[in-house]
């Protein structure tokens, strides 16, 4: 349910609807807008109107969210789109953003020349995973904390935020020391007790839909880290499973402007992992940021022939200050604007 306060409602009466919707076991989540504060009430929705909250003081109306996603709702934000800001780069909105690096950090040198090169054609935040989920127990399975030590240099080089991926929850705080976004994996985005750990946490969650999710699966996902408190996730489509065997995956980008409908938090998609083929990424990234996806992550080596995973999907480093032009001018097309870094 949402409780909408009155234009000038005061901080005491917001405090006693908080208080009473807490009473009934409700958590209560408060949304200061410009104009008037609205309060989640997400609990049981009997309790909370059996509260008869609608003559109390300073409350204007309310509002039954009916969707099984609450927080995660663009009704619950009345339509504002939420703008998630990492380290002074934003994303969502009217805002674009280029998360680019490559698949896993796998040295020094490969890492450090990725992410000068995506840094001086003005992607905003770096990716690079020290811990990969692979197919294969038999596959490089990530460098680790070595890797996550490579990440923070990297940080520090360019100053670029970092995005990388938490496999385990016993890994959370060296992740999260590092980490300014924790990826949450396609195969983790179901794995309920890490997306309550990195709810709490408070950092920002780059939540990846699952091979077979459904929409409303990847937003009910989202909600776990949202109802922690945690408001800033940030939607990942990286394509599904579908019956098409000429390419890994399919990329849905007709999750985008469905999700625009449904949701507020921006969303970001994946072509790389998608097509797992490079000559596709561009087309594909392209369409997503016309069609009006928030941001795109994509994959970019230094020698994609000698990456230790994803080579054939990774765009190669001197080419990627065209394609980050193209990908600009495809997102000013939907209305975006980005800042370079
Ligand atoms: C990745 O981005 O490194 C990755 C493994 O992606 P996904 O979880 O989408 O397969
Ligand atoms: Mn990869």
């Amino acid at each position: 349910m949402m409780i909408v306060m009155k234009e000038g409602a005061t901080q005491s009466e917001i405090d006693a609807v908080v208080k009473r919707v807490r009473s009934v076991g409700a958590d209560a989540h408060i949304s200061q807008g410009e104009l008037v504060t609205v309060i989640g009430a997400i609990g049981d929705r009997e309790h909370v109107a059996n509260l008869g909250l609608e003559g109390a003081p300073g409350v204007d109306h309310l509002v039954p969210i009916l969707k099984p996603y609450k927080l995660a709702s663009l009704e619950y934000r009345r339509g504002v789109r939420s703008v998630v800001e990492i380290d002074g780069r934003k994303i969502g909105g009217d805002h674009f953003a280029t998360i680019a690096g490559p698949c896993t950090v796998e040295s020094r040198e490969v890492l450090l020349t990725a992410a000068q090169t995506v840094k001086d054609a003005g992607a905003q935040m770096l990716r690079g995973g020290a811990y990969k989920p692979r197919t294969s127990p038999y596959s490089f399975q990530g460098l680790g904390e070595a890797g996550l030590r490579l990440l923070s240099e990297a940080k520090e080089e360019t100053g670029l935020p970092i995005v990388t991926e938490l496999m385990d929850v016993r890994d959370l705080d060296a992740v999260a020391e590092v980490a300014d976004v924790i990826q949450l994996g396609a195969r983790n985005m179901q794995n309920y007790s890490l997306l309550t750990e990195v709810g709490r946490s408070g950092k920002p969650v780059l939540l990846k839909r699952g091979l077979s999710a459904t929409l409303e699966e990847l937003l009910m996902a989202a909600e776990y880290v949202l109802k922690e408190g945690n408001n800033d996730v940030l939607l990942c489509e990286r394509g599904i499973r579908t019956y098409e065997p000429s390419y890994r995956f399919t990329l849905d980008l007709m999750a985008v402007p469905v999700l625009r409908e449904l949701t507020h938090l921006p969303i970001v998609i994946d072509p790389s992992h998608a097509a797992g083929k490079r000559s596709l990424v561009e087309p594909l990234s392209l369409a997503a940021a016309a069609a009006g996806a928030d941001g795109v992550i994509v994959e970019v080596h230094p020698c994609p022939e000698e990456a230790v995973c994803d080579g054939p999907q990774a765009l190669v480093a001197e080419e990627f200050d065209m394609y980050l032009r193209k990908l600009e001018a495809a997102a000013e097309l939907a209305g975006k604007t980005f800042e370079r870094v």
